[in-house]
């Protein structure tokens, strides 16, 4: 074989749905020394992400710290330790991540009640509330805060009012919500929560920062049946995690140096100061947009921050718009998924990519690219 050349990637402005773009810092954090996973100065470490998780979770859970895996392995740790087989699971589907949801339920033996919306709505409480009253026993209510592939922003606290007055536990998916508007664990009474380090935390994909509450974990120490993955049990994590330090796995060292540094940033720029120039870009973006003609496709009055589909004028090819994006202009943006497919563009202002000059650069892009198709 003849050699290869040590891989350069190309200079990229990542607008997408996630991976968005990593704060220098993190990237610079993830180029020193390894440590041993067990040094004291890595364990140091782990208990100050610990910390600054608990803060951007506003919560004060015990349980609160980062899975190995992307956002994707949050969800099953969430799923398979609170879920046994037989137990009745409300699931919001109003997008791809609710869909998957639904499936990782189902394969943990879950009975799933699917409560869907449209593409790009809300779930109404109202839906939930429904759904409810027609079960005898429910174990989880679940929904997806921020839904990336639509745009919606669900709000969650009367869903949660509802699920413990039925005696349900409230999980929910902050992929893509935290760091970039208000997530707020315990005023919500939420029991279970999982999110990803790749979106409004500006660092890469490979971990997932997870929450249960006390009543969570007691559900999740008490089972009748064993957690059936070995990986993402929770009873064993607890011990890697927790004072003992019992080994369990390796954690990506490189990848927590970049979560520590990525929170840091969050909480010294403060989270009200974060949430409002994630709401400043997005009204930016909102405003360019209409001045080329272009409209947010998602509900009016629930516009995800971080995330917006574009509705792709009548006669233009979606596909071709984005390519020519990152071939002439270096910028991703992304492309709508299931009933959304070749419907909208999906442009994300996420963490460290939701910048006044990001909004400038993609609507001058664009706006150059659509004045030559009709011309
Ligand atoms: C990105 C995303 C996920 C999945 O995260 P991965 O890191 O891709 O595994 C789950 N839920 C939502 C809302 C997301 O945006």
């Amino acid at each position: 074989m003849t050699p290869v050349e040590a891989f350069q990637p190309p200079s990229r402005l990542l607008l997408g749905p996630g991976p968005s773009m990593a704060a220098p810092s993190v990237l610079e954090a993830m180029a020193k020394p390894l440590l041993g996973h067990l040094d004291p100065a890595f364990v140091g470490m782990m208990e100050e992400i610990k910390t600054m998780l608990r803060a951007v979770f506003q919560t004060e859970n015990r349980m609160t710290f980062p899975v190995s895996g992307t956002g994707s392995a949050g969800m099953e740790f969430c799923c398979v330790n609170l879920i046994e087989p037989g137990d009745e699971v409300v699931i919001g589907v109003n997008g791809v991540f609710g869909g998957r949801m639904a499936d990782v339920a189902a394969r943990c033996g879950a009975k799933v009640t699917r409560v869907e919306a449209e593409w790009g709505r809300i779930i109404e409480p109202g839906q939930i509330a429904t759904a409810l009253a027609g079960i005898k026993k429910p174990k989880l209510v679940a929904v997806v805060h921020a839904e990336t592939s639509t745009g919606a922003l669900t709000p969650i606290p009367e869903i949660s009012r509802l699920a413990r007055d039925a005696g349900a536990l409230m999980l929910i998916d902050t992929v893509t919500s935290l760091g970039g508007c208000p997530v707020e664990l315990d005023a919500w009474g939420i029991d279970a929560v999982y999110s990803g380090t790749q979106k409004c935390l500006s660092a890469p994909p490979g971990l997932s920062p997870v929450s249960l509450s006390d009543r969570a974990l007691e559900v999740a120490t008490h089972r009748t049946h064993k957690v059936q993955s070995w990986y993402l049990d929770v009873n064993l994590l607890a011990s890697y995690w927790g004072a003992e330090r019992v080994y369990h796995h390796t954690a990506p060292i490189s990848m927590n140096y970049a979560l520590h540094e990525g929170l840091r940033l969050v909480l010294e720029e403060g989270l009200e100061a974060r949430f409002a120039r994630h709401e400043r870009n997005y009204l930016a973006l909102k405003n360019g947009l209409e001045t080329l003609g272009l409209e947010i496709a998602s509900q009016p009055g629930h516009q995800l921050w971080q995330l917006n589909s574009v509705t792709v004028p009548e006669g233009v090819d979606e596909a071709a718009v984005r390519a020519r994006l990152l071939a002439d202009f270096g910028i991703e943006i992304g492309a709508g998924l299931g009933p959304l497919k070749g419907k909208v563009w999906r442009i994300g202002l996420m963490g460290e990519s939701s910048s006044a000059d990001n909004v400038e650069i993609v609507l001058n892009a664009l706006g150059q690219i659509l004045s030559e198709n009709t011309n």
